[in-house]
């Protein structure tokens, strides 16, 4: 069989523990024989990391903004315990900190639906994305304990010198207060990026804030979201035939747990981390969970929304059997051949990243998974398959695929 061809390389982010073995295992079994894969590699590795200074981090970053299209294997965000365990020069910063940083992305997280994996709330037929903001707000706060009577007050002092002074509260006794922030520029970039994600997934967004409440903070958001829809984006989502709507945060959760699904939910800071828990539990697993960083110029950067998966590695290390997920990481993988393939218009690299994904799930369908799916799933005559199990049985199926048995 002759290879499908690439044009432009994707840029891989290679990373940790057991996931770097899936990373491997992936390549040499599902990729290598049928792509001519080509791409830009950076280790991301804890150690390379440690030996570069985290140059390399933000090398790949660099390259991701270049080239347009990443894809990222899950990596060690260092702990006072793993500057002991890889004798770290400091305690690195977290890879996707600094790659966000670098690329001013969103991240999207979207659960990856599969027969025999079914999600708590009936009603869910199809994924729901959830879109991050990753800047500010309470993740940004700055706090006082408030130890008795006395006057709070909220001080703008700007650059030329015009004071804005606002009344918090008046104290009768002992107390607390916070203080947050936002940035224009950040929402901005924040709404882009959703709107684009949107054209692209061809599915509706909401937005949800509590502008009811705070009349000024919140209603920001509103606007800024509003101001860029109106001037870039209608009429791309009218051809596009979705639709773009606000509502109010509580009732976007109300609307949320009755919905199908097919639909992408944009959220505040602490909003997103909250309902994007929740999401996950609900849709069934951390293991099949994508995350997609898209940046407001449409550079994208793929992965699983899980960590390395520490404990199997461990296990893997002394010699034992693993049973771990490969599905998030086959469709960081997928998603970025498929997001090369579209940008290069390269048909047969976008059929393989289709049927890649449908050999994965008709795997699962069939009843051939990871331990982790086959203690949740709904299925009868389930296999328990190692790793590696998995990744060949993928393998199996897709070469019926592609010879269309
Ligand atoms: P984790 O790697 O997500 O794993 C937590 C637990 O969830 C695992 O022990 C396992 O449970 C289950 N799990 C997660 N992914 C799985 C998969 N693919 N297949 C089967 N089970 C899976 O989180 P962690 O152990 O808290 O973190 C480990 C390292 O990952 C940390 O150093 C952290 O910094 C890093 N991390 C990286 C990223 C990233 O790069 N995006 C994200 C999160 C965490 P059982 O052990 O019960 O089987
Ligand atoms: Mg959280």
């Amino acid at each position: 069989m002759n290879k499908i061809q690439m044009t432009t390389p994707l840029v891989e982010m290679d990373g940790d523990e057991m996931t770097r073995i899936l990373w491997k295992m992936i390549k040499e079994d599902l990729l290598f024989p049928f792509v001519d894969l080509k791409t830009e590699y950076y280790d991301l590795g804890l150690e390379k990391r440690d030996e570069t200074d985290d140059q390399i981090t933000i090398d790949a970053a660099n390259a991701a903004l270049r080239l347009g299209v990443a894809v990222k294997c899950a990596t060690i965000t260092p702990n006072a315990d793993r500057v002991r365990e890889y004798g770290l020069k400091q305690m690195w910063k977290s890879p996707n900190g600094t790659i966000r940083a670098i690329m001013d992305g969103t991240v999207f997280r979207c659960p990856i639906i599969v027969r025999g994996i079914e999600p708590n709330v009936r009603t869910w037929k199809k994924p729901i994305t959830i879109a991050r903001h990753a800047y500010g707000d309470v993740y940004k706060n700055s706090e006082i304990l408030v130890p008795g009577p006395g006057k709070a007050e909220l001080v703008f002092t700007g650059k030329d010198g015009t004071v804005i002074r606002e009344t918090i509260h008046e104290f009768d006794g002992p107390g607390i207060l916070q203080g947050w922030h936002n940035l224009d520029r950040s929402i901005e970039s924040f709404a882009r990026s959703c709107f684009e994600y949107a054209l692209d997934a061809g599915e509706d967004l909401w937005f949800a804030t509590k502008d009811t409440i705070s009349k000024k903070y919140d209603a920001r958001f509103r606007e800024i979201f509003d101001r860029i829809f109106e001037a870039s984006y209608k009429e791309k989502f009218q051809a596009r035939q979705i639709r773009y709507f606000y509502t109010l945060i509580d009732d976007a959760v109300a609307r949320v747990m009755k919905s199908e699904g097919g639909f992408i939910w944009a959220c505040k800071n602490y909003d997103g981390d909250v309902m994007s828990d929740m999401l996950s539990s609900a849709f069934g697993s951390l293991a099949m969970m994508t995350s997609v960083l898209v940046n407001p110029e449409g550079k994208y950067e793929f992965e699983a929304a899980h960590g390395t998966v520490q404990r199997h590695y461990y296990r893997y290390l002394k010699g034992e059997e693993t049973s771990t997920n490969s599905v998030a990481t086959i469709f960081a993988w997928s998603g970025a051949l498929r997001k090369r393939a579209q940008l290069d218009q390269l048909p047969d690299l976008e059929r393989f990243a289709n049927v890649l994904e449908k050999a994965v799930l008709g795997t699962i369908e069939d009843g051939k998974m990871t331990g982790d799916l086959a203690l949740m799933t709904t299925l009868p005559n389930v296999e328990k398959l190692s790793s590696e199990g998995f990744i060949l049985a993928v393998r199996k199926r897709l070469e019926e695929e592609l010879n269309g048995i």
